[in-house]
């Protein structure tokens, strides 16, 4: 049994594609003495620096915002802002995520029209180029960087320059990938890239952030109707400084801990390396054990999602884990139900001890149930991990 790292003794290790493990330095930020957010002009500076960082680290000039709420919060703003009935919306779709998109945008009375890819792979960019050349009259597309369920990486860098040429805007939903995959949101053309706390920022759940483009701006003001919805309109945001007036009152303590897991990110510098070296092991180790992945190609660097071997069940499986080994483990919905299981090696849970030990625990567990194992996936791993790179 392993030394328990955390004093809560009912508190597993965290090993899901998010949440994911917070460092000490973020959980003690959080219990700081607090001023009030709204009135506060200091307040109003330190939310606003740490939206430049943010907006840094995304490569990006436009406005950076940071929102009180899980990811789903920025999605759905993003759609009430932009979506408008009778606008038609291209919904790329390869996962679970992807999928999700179509209705969302339905609610706010839009026509979502699916491009559908496979699921074990990412979006092919000529299918989509031919997509378009048929039909391009789309307010705006959205697509999922990391679909996490599948754990696969959709090729933003090309797909994104390709919308944008046929003045569709593009939305970007990247929160499982950010951290663990290179964002460069102006190159690439991004005109709303969101990402949220509790994945590879290694913060708990509660914050979500969303970059917006000047000309995602133009749209949401050059709307025939009002957005309809309070909470969700992202344009009370838009002057939020200037105005010295926040349409709700900031979360202040989850902002302070996100800062500081935000500035871990900003000082290890390697964060992208460590994820690419330890997703690749870990993709080594599972196949030469002789287990299968889900995907055929096109792997995020953040999660790994393994197909259940036959005759056994994924919650079972995760729920031994947890039980015997005190590790979480992902498992899965939708159309992956029980069928597969995932490990979420993205932001703090891409540390070698802690991946080593997970496989360790999925080794004997997988093999507790019978299952006849070609090789030792924490051997395999190591091996992996300590060749030059
Ligand atoms: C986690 C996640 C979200 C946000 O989900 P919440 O339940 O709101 O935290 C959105 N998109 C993707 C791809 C995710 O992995």
């Amino acid at each position: 049994m392993r030394q328990r790292r955390s004093k809560v003794p009912d508190v597993p290790l965290l090993m899901t594609p998010g949440p994911t493990q917070v460092r000490e330095n973020v959980r003690i930020t959080r219990a700081l003495e607090m001023t009030n957010p709204d009135l506060d002009l200091k307040f109003f500076k330190f939310y606003r620096k740490t939206c430049f960082k943010l907006a840094a680290f995304m490569n990006t000039e436009s406005q950076v915002l940071i929102l009180s709420g899980e990811g789903m919060v920025a999605l759905d703003s993003t759609c009430a802002s932009l979506a408008e009935p009778g606008d038609r919306v291209l919904i790329i779709d390869n996962g679970i995520f992807g999928e999700g998109f179509a209705d969302m945008v339905k609610v706010y009375g839009a026509e979502p029209v699916v491009f559908k890819g496979e699921r074990t792979r990412g979006i092919s960019v000529e299918n989509l180029r031919e997509f378009l050349e048929n039909d391009s009259d789309f307010k705006f597309a959205t697509i999922v960087h990391c679909d996490t369920p599948s754990g696969v990486l959709n090729d933003i860098r090309e797909i994104c320059p390709l919308l944008k040429s046929y003045g569709i805007l593009t939305v970007v939903d990247a929160v499982s990938s950010m951290v663990g995959e290179p964002i460069f949101t102006d190159d690439w053309k991004i005109d709303v890239c969101i990402g949220a706390s509790q994945k590879g920022f290694s913060a708990p759940p509660g914050l979500a952030f969303l970059s917006i483009s000047p000309d995602a701006w133009e749209m949401m003001e050059g709307r025939k109707t009002p957005i309809p919805s309070y909470y969700c309109n992202l344009l009370l945001w838009k002057n939020y400084f200037e105005d010295f007036w926040f349409p709700y009152t900031p979360p202040i303590s989850d902002i302070y801990g996100f800062k500081v897991a935000l500035n871990n990110v900003l000082k290890e510098g390697g964060a992208l390396k460590r994820h690419r070296r330890i997703a690749k092991a870990v993709r080594k180790a599972v196949i030469r054990a002789g287990l299968s992945l889900y995907l055929k190609s096109d792997y995020c660097s953040t999660v790994t999602t393994i197909n259940v071997p036959t005759g056994l069940d994924g919650e079972a499986l995760i729920q031994k884990m947890k039980d015997k080994h005190g590790i979480l483990i992902g498992g899965n919905f939708g159309y992956l139900k029980r069928k597969a299981v995932r490990i979420g090696h993205m932001g703090e849970n891409a540390r070698l001890e802690y991946v080593s030990e997970t496989l360790k625990a999925l080794q004997e567990t997988l093999e507790d149930e019978g299952v006849v194992l070609r090789a030792d996936m924490e051997s395999v791993f190591l091996e992996e991990m300590v060749k030059k790179k």
